[in-house]
């Protein structure tokens, strides 16, 4: 049985190429695949602001002193590039972006007031695999991450791990994909593991007593913690049954007090825990994702083309492109296919490329103001008004939820 491959499907919808001359590990977006990205990208800036986040952008770039306080440069140099030397000063691309999340926190001084203190980007950092991992979406050598940091006082970290389980399962719901199974990631042994036992211990209390307050169950991986601190890994299968972790929580102590971070309450300096945790991954990783768990078939919002416009004949080609131009102007991305083929074989071609509506114009729906439409999967309704089809569609692309389109009463011409 052939398995959903996103690099096959990749290349069926044009959403990303490489080239030799960019190198491994480091894929072109093209306009489906931007298209589709920009949507997820809006989407969690959305959810997030909802959600009490305040949005950033931090250089992509750092001086090696960064990482050496951070401790990356001694626990995860071998994932790293090599610096640049400029000038004096050696310079490194980022393979997290904590470190200048710290700084935004350290920019302004803090009080209780102000935690719990959420902080997002979609922070694009680099990784370096070995040329023989890479490939595809999925493994690449420069990613942009959904990334978030929680500053919050002790007391607050149970509520905010439960808000976050709250945006996953939010974020989930709309890019239907089924919920994650859930797996506490605790320390192993080996000298990759940072800080004080004490404070590790204290960490995953924190972790069990929220999740157990939520009544959730989940599996637990020694060895599989972050270097600074324990985490919850939101765990997904691919069409393969493969797992891999798309969202993750984590709670750390460690990096708040390798920075002397603190905020004021009241005469009191406090130092804050720092929850690192990403809802939607990577774009590269999530786009992968989507790909092969809906084989193609992205729900609406998401889909690279939303509706194909095909003229049956020439005399059809002014309503056609004014219906697709109607489309463009509610942000519905559409596309007209007047080439000289068959409608059956422009028919077949947008199905290959899933594309959710298939809008025919005809003879009868030029003369009528309206539409023939034909659903994925091969459903097909009346022919409706143009101005009921536009608003059908902007309808489901704007609900960011519906997978299927649906097929709702409209007003039969
Ligand atoms: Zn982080």
């Amino acid at each position: 049985m052939e398995y959903p491959d996103h690099r096959r499907i990749g290349r069926q919808l044009g959403i990303y190429a490489t080239d030799e001359s960019v190198g491994a590990g480091l894929p072109l977006w093209l306009p489906a695949g931007a298209a589709v990205r920009g949507e997820i990208e809006r989407f969690i800036v959305d959810l997030e602001r909802r959600h009490g986040y305040q949005h950033v952008y931090t250089p992509e770039l750092a001086k090696r002193e960064l990482y050496e306080r951070s401790g990356h440069w001694a626990h995860y140099r071998d994932d790293m590039y090599p610096p640049m030397q400029i000038g004096g000063e050696q310079v490194v691309l980022r393979p997290m972006n904590c470190p200048h999340h710290i700084l935004v926190f350290e920019a302004e001084p803090r009080s209780a007031r102000d935690m719990p203190y959420r902080l997002a980007e979609l922070g694009t950092m680099f990784r370096y695999e070995r040329s023989g991992v890479v490939g595809g979406l999925s493994r690449v050598r420069q990613m942009t991450l959904n990334d978030g940091h929680v500053f919050c006082a002790a007391d607050q970290v149970e509520a905010e791990i439960a808000a976050i389980l709250g945006l996953v399962g939010e974020a989930y719901a709309a890019l239907d994909i089924p919920a994650p199974t859930l797996r506490l990631s605790l320390k192993g042994s080996g000298p990759k593991y940072v800080g004080d036992p004490a404070v590790w211990t204290e960490s995953e209390a924190m972790i069990r007593s929220a999740l157990d307050g939520l009544g959730l169950a989940y599996g637990e991986a020694e060895g599989e913690a972050a270097f600074y601190g324990p985490k919850i890994d939101l765990q997904v299968r691919d069409p393969q049954g493969r797992e891999e972790t798309l969202s993750t929580i984590q709670v750390d102590f460690h990096l708040p007090a390798r920075f002397n971070l603190c905020f004021q309450r009241g005469p009191v300096k406090e130092r804050p825990v720092m929850v690192h945790r990403s809802i939607v991954s990577s774009m590269e990783r999530m786009v992968a994702h989507l790909l092969e768990v809906h084989d193609g078939s992205l729900p609406v919002w998401l889909a690279s083309t939303q509706v194909t416009v095909l003229p049956v004949a020439a005399d059809g080609l002014d309503h056609a492109a004014n219906v697709r131009a109607q489309l463009r102007q509610v942000g519905i991305r559409a596309d007209l296919d007047d080439r000289d083929a068959t409608l059956a074989s422009r028919v077949r071609d947008a199905e290959q490329r899933h594309v959710p509506y298939i809008a025919v114009i005809g003879r009868r729906e030029a003369d009528g103001d309206a539409v023939s439409v034909r659903l994925r999967g091969g459903e097909r309704l009346a022919a409706i008004a143009t101005p009921a089809f536009v608003a059908l569609v902007s309808a489901a692309a704007a609900s960011r939820s519906s997978h299927v389109p649906p097929s709702v009463q409209v007003p039969v011409v």
